[in-house]
């Protein structure tokens, strides 16, 4: 039992320090984003930072995640390809959204905007996995409007993730009365 619990305080240890770690380390440091950060701030209801790593650093110290949040300072990684995908929306990509097929390249926008959204969540202080994706299904819609996309297609990605993209979540990310349970998202007035 002892060892267990070491093994866990020396993993969150690790989780908490990598950030700082990698940095620090110059070449490879991970980009900060200002408008992603904006975006995160106003859903999690206080400062975050969010920061785009590069390729070789997110596969050897998070590969799998698609992002991590480290909830004391509001730091927020993200995976290069959400950031991609989040830059591509910015830039008025706008993968068609139809009735489709599963893996298409709207899935992966949807759960780009998603996956900002879910971390944001943990920023603002919800700890369960399953609650935080509950939570930032419900705002995709809203994330994407604050990134600058317009009603109609963050309305769209929203559709989208719930009906591909949060069934596909690995369970732990899942419960079974989502969406109608969980809702603690702020909501941002738009004018329309
Ligand atoms: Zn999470």
């Amino acid at each position: 039992m002892k060892i267990r619990k070491l093994l866990l305080v020396g993993m969150v240890f690790v989780v908490l320090m990598s950030a700082p770690l990698t940095m620090a380390w110059g070449a490879n440091s991970p980009v900060k984003n200002e408008l992603y950060s904006e975006v995160a701030s106003t859903l999690a209801g206080r400062p975050a930072e969010v920061w785009c790593y590069d390729p070789n650093t997110w596969e050897k110290f998070f590969s799998g995640l698609d992002g991590f949040a480290v909830v004391s300072n509001g730091f927020i990684g993200l995976r290069p390809l959400v950031c991609s995908r989040l830059a591509g929306l910015v830039d008025g990509n706008r993968p068609w959204i139809g009735t489709g097929i599963f893996d298409t390249e709207a899935t992966a926008y949807a759960s780009a905007v998603d996956a900002l959204a879910h971390e944001a969540m943990h920023v603002g202080g919800i700890v369960s996995e399953s609650v935080t994706e509950c939570v930032s299904g419900q705002l995709v819609e809203q994330t994407a409007r604050l990134l600058g996309i317009e009603k109609e297609y963050a309305h769209q990605l929203e559709g989208w993730n719930w009906r591909y993209v949060y069934p596909a979540r690995p369970a732990l990310y899942r419960s079974r009365d989502c969406p109608g349970r969980w809702f603690s998202g702020r909501r941002v007035k738009f004018e329309d």
